[in-house]
């Protein structure tokens, strides 16, 4: 990864495709995932935007489509969620693979036994992907990476991990938020149209490389190293940026 100092982006257009990340991007992250804060305004922007470019608009998240429901209600777009694992389409069909049942249960029990030793941690049990999060403990964050490295191990070849800010997390090999995103780009309304993805995590480089692949603008949101070509400081930086779509004329 470089691009250390990536530029800002050009102004927004609202004939391009828009895949938005959530935690981090559109909202400020939290102590918890469950303690965020979502406004109207963001609501209210990401409708008008959906409106104004033809429902080219997708959110990208490391969340569940439930929780994504839960925390941002009545929004009916599409929408990807567990890092792309299920994806509700552009005419509202969710697409899930197929998994072996249960290929979770044992990591689960461990992992469960592990937030009794350290209470700090914090277990977020997705369906597919399970998440221990270390925001409350950042000292436990050797043990923690070493840990999952460990389970995904013995899971088999079919699992992996995936690092984000204070946490690590077991999900399905060969599925991410750039598989999410070309799925998204081959059916209506966002064929055709340039790519741009917005992400402010480690979980989001996979959703960079392809959109940058596909010579679309790839925005990491605030430091740190990424593959992204542009940069944007915060989620209100963020915000300004997608608002000013709605100003111009394609
Ligand atoms: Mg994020």
């Amino acid at each position: 990864m470089h691009l250390q100092h990536a530029s800002p982006p050009p102004p927004a257009r609202p004939d391009w495709a828009y895949f938005l990340d959530v935690d981090g991007t559109l909202i400020d992250l939290a102590a918890t995932p469950a303690s965020v804060h979502v406004d109207g305004d963001l609501l209210a922007l990401l409708q008008r935007l959906q409106v104004a470019g033809g429902g080219a608009l997708a959110l990208i998240s490391g969340r569940s489509l439930a929780d994504l429901a839960h925390h941002l209600p009545g929004l009916a777009m599409p929408m990807a969620g567990q890092h792309g694992l299920e994806r509700r389409d552009g005419g509202g069909r969710v697409h899930r693979p197929p998994l072996p049942a249960g290929a979770l249960d044992d990591v689960r029990t461990v992992l469960g036994a592990q937030t009794l030793r350290f209470p700090a941690l914090l277990l977020e049990d997705k369906g597919m992907t399970l998440a221990l999060h270390y925001r409350q403990a950042p000292f436990l964050a050797g043990h923690v990476h070493q840990l999952m490295a460990r389970l995904a191990k013995a899971i088999g070849h079919h699992y992996t991990v995936q690092k984000g800010k204070y946490v690590a997390e077991l999900k399905p090999a060969g599925v991410d938020k750039g598989t999410a995103i070309a799925a998204y780009l081959s059916e209506p309304p966002f064929a055709d149209r340039r790519p741009v993805f917005i992400g402010d995590d480690a979980n989001d480089e996979q959703g960079f490389a392809r959109v940058n692949l596909l010579g679309g603008l790839s925005i990491k949101v605030g430091p740190g190293p990424s593959c992204a070509t542009h940069r944007l400081a915060d989620v209100g930086a963020v915000r300004d940026w997608l608002g000013n779509a709605l100003e111009t004329t394609p």
